[in-house]
């Protein structure tokens, strides 16, 4: 959420970010309906203001044994109080429109976003590792997950539908191993592990800026209001939801979680395998720290880094890209990609996905920090991806595979997968 008073003060700036994230929100009807909210909100101040100040007359009247003054007062009284109850009527509608229309408005874009509409005009800023130059015709992760039994999707359609799947035996045990290798290098950064509800409230939903945009991308529990989280973001950040918090030292948080995603809108894209599926398992990392935009671009640039620091470990050929505005959340300030090379589609497929905040989220979710002065501010957020799995055993698999079809495992995985170096072809 942005502060109603920047945004008056930059309507055209606001609308033009919402049209460069596709967002339908009309600036000019937001401030209307603000101006109509205070007015009215003066205007039942004043009604009641009015009628309070009656009943201690009328009171007085009755004392004095005046009880026609005393009823025309209180006639009076009624006309204020049917007056006031529809001002009010008319102040609820308003604050409705007026907060339906804010919860859309988008957070600011940083001036070294590239602009743009969509993924197409990502910029790539590195490249790490080459792709593997094979001599043989390598196979794709569904291919090598059968040779292997790692991974069995017509069992999992069966059971949950398209988009599902199971990872047997050794799959399995990998999906563990990568979340672990993750969590280890957050531990080493400082990180704090966390085990997050899973169910959250439409609030926690909305106050993280997920909803009410992102609404048809999440799973509802029937007949509660609760929703499968599609990220651990959310009840990272919501665990301080509405409070006032010590961010002297940032505070850094991970959760490895199940992810819930409906994928509404992906129709016929990324049927094949693992790439996009309904449920997965993510290391996720939050962090907190002051409202000092250069110590946010630090630790965007640390939560990053530990990302990069993950794929070399699983010694993975991937690139940086700088993501662009209309490729970008509502919520997001800044945003960095990062793909990780996929022989079998032959390109850098989508694996980590970085995002400053600033105090978009802690705005909506009231969580505040106090400075040296006592003075009250909101926090600033930002997230990343440690390791998403099982889009991460796509590559695994794929640029590891040898010719006679066994896959190497890197040696940092190795220690979490049983001191296991390869999956020998059968
Ligand atoms: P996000 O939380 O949307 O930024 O996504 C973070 C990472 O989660 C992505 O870069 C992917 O690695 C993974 N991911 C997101 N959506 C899916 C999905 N539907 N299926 C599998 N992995 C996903």
């Amino acid at each position: 959420m942005l502060d109603i008073r920047w945004i008056r003060q930059h309507p055209e700036q606001v609308q033009e970010i919402a049209e460069a994230k596709g967002i339908e929100v009309s600036i000019a009807e937001l401030l209307n309906w603000d101006d109509k909210r205070l007015t009215l909100l003066q205007e039942t101040e004043l009604l009641r203001q009015e009628r309070n100040q009656l009943t201690p007359r009328i009171h007085k009247l009755l004392q004095q044994g005046e009880a026609a003054s005393a009823e025309a007062l209180r006639q009076d009284v009624k006309e204020l109080n049917e007056k006031l109850s529809r001002a009010e009527e008319l102040l609820h509608e308003a604050e409705e429109e007026y907060r339906r229309r804010m919860a859309c408005v988008p957070n600011i874009v940083s001036p070294d976003t590239p602009k743009g509409r969509s993924d197409r005009d990502n910029l790539e800023l590195k490249r790490v590792g080459d792709p593997p130059a094979f001599d043989f015709k390598p196979k794709d992760h569904v291919a090598l997950g059968e040779l292997h039994q790692l991974i069995d999707i017509p069992r999992g359609v069966k059971t949950a539908g398209s988009r599902n799947y199971y990872l047997t035996g050794t799959g399995a045990l990998l999906h563990r191993a990568v979340q672990q290798l993750a969590v280890d290098v957050l531990l080493e950064d400082g990180f704090t592990l966390m085990d997050v509800p899973l169910m959250v409230r439409t609030e926690a939903m909305m106050n993280t800026g997920y909803f009410p945009l992102g609404q048809d991308q999440s799973f509802q529990m029937t007949e509660r209001d609760r929703w499968l989280a599609g990220t651990s973001e959310v009840p990272l950040v919501s665990y301080y939801d509405q409070e006032i918090i010590d961010v002297s030292s940032p505070i850094r948080l991970a959760a490895a979680s199940l992810c819930f995603r409906s994928e509404v809108g992906s129709a016929g894209r990324d049927v094949h395998g693992l790439y996009r599926v309904h449920q997965f398992a993510k290391v996720e990392q939050v962090v907190l720290c002051r409202n000092d935009p250069e110590e946010s671009e630090q630790l965007f640039q640390e939560i990053t880094a530990n990302a990069e620091r993950i794929l070399q470990l699983l010694e993975l050929p991937y690139r940086v890209m700088a993501v662009c505005s209309g490729d970008m959340s509502q919520k997001t300030y800044k945003q960095v990609d990062i793909e990780t090379w996929m022989p079998g589609r032959q390109a850098y497929g989508e694996t980590h996905s970085s995002s400053q905040l600033l105090d978009f989220q802690a705005r909506r979710s009231n969580i505040r920090f106090r400075d040296g002065e006592g003075k009250l501010h909101y926090c600033y957020t930002m997230n990343n991806t440690a390791v998403a799995s099982p889009r991460i055993l796509i590559p695994l698999l794929e640029n590891h595979q040898e010719a006679d079809g066994s896959i190497r495992i890197p040696a940092a995985l190795r220690k979490y997968i049983n001191g296991m170096e390869r999956l020998a072809a059968a």
